[in-house]
């Protein structure tokens, strides 16, 4: 059975990766995908990977670390399907240094997107869900957000403020029928690890007792889940899928 049927999802850095993975799943479990990325043509891309599926699908190519771009976004979209059911916040990046050798480039370049742009999209889609008495607001964070991790300064603070962001607007929206939850993968599989060294990635995997790397489709279940009615009473949670990494 369809668990996403005719829910209008917005899943933000979907040209790739974990987002792409999870914009294929919820267009197979019936959903609506609005797919966000800056890359015109890997949006356009991932649109049709959708629509192949049967599914309703329609892209736009935002920078979400642009407010007013987000704003219109959101607008256009509840203009042409009439609400907005479900917010991933998956668009993420790394710029990573050790404290001593972060730029402020650096710092501010994952604030802005990690935790400032998050903030945004998830404003920007709450008075609509408010006044629904609907929705779900997905985070990610990551291992690195509760555990810290070695030249992740700027990464790790993002991750650990998106928890506080799911603990946040749980309280504040928890009230108003939406729930918030925040996904904590361990590593995945994706074009973020491409400017890690093959050493330190063997290493990664040996550290894992499923002695594996994550699929991004591992990552794409949770999210669908956590979307569905069948999440219904887990709000506020931090949800880690990390392969036993860290027990
Ligand atoms: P990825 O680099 O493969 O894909 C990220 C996508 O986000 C890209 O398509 C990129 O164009 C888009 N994006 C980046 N900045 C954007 C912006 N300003 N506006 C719009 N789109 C933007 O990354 P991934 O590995 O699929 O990771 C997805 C999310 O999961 C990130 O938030 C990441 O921090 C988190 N995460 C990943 C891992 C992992 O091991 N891969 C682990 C924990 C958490």
């Amino acid at each position: 059975t369809m668990r996403l049927q005719n829910k209008v999802s917005i899943i933000t850095g979907a040209a790739q990766g974990i987002g792409l993975a999870t914009a294929l799943k919820f267009a197979r479990e019936g959903a609506i995908v609005v797919i966000v990325d800056m890359k015109p043509e890997a949006v356009e891309a991932a649109v049709a990977q959708c629509l192949a599926l049967g599914a309703q699908a329609v892209g736009h190519a935002v920078n979400v670390t642009d407010r007013a771009a987000v704003d219109a976004l959101v607008a256009s979209v509840r203009e042409r399907f009439g609400r907005i059911d479900v917010l991933v916040n998956n668009a993420g990046i790394t710029r990573d240094a050790r404290l001593q050798k972060m730029t402020l480039e650096q710092f501010d370049a994952v604030i802005d997107v990690n935790l400032r742009a998050v903030f945004h999209c998830s404003q920007a889609v709450a008075d609509a869900m408010v006044e629904q008495g609907s929705g779900v607001i997905l985070l990610a964070s990551s291992v690195v957000g509760i555990y810290g991790n070695y030249g992740q300064t700027n990464y790790a603070a993002s991750k650990f403020g998106v928890i506080g962001y799911a603990k946040t607007w749980s309280r504040e929206l928890g009230p108003k029928g939406i729930r918030v939850n925040a996904v904590a993968p361990g590593f995945i599989e994706t074009p973020i690890l491409a400017t890690i060294p093959d050493k330190l990635i063997a290493q990664m995997r040996e550290e894992v007792p499923l002695r594996r790397l994550g699929q991004p489709e591992e990552i794409a279940n949770v999210y669908a889940f956590l979307a569905s009615d069948e999440a219904s009473y887990i709000n506020g949670a931090v949800i880690e899928v990390a392969g036993g990494l860290t027990v």
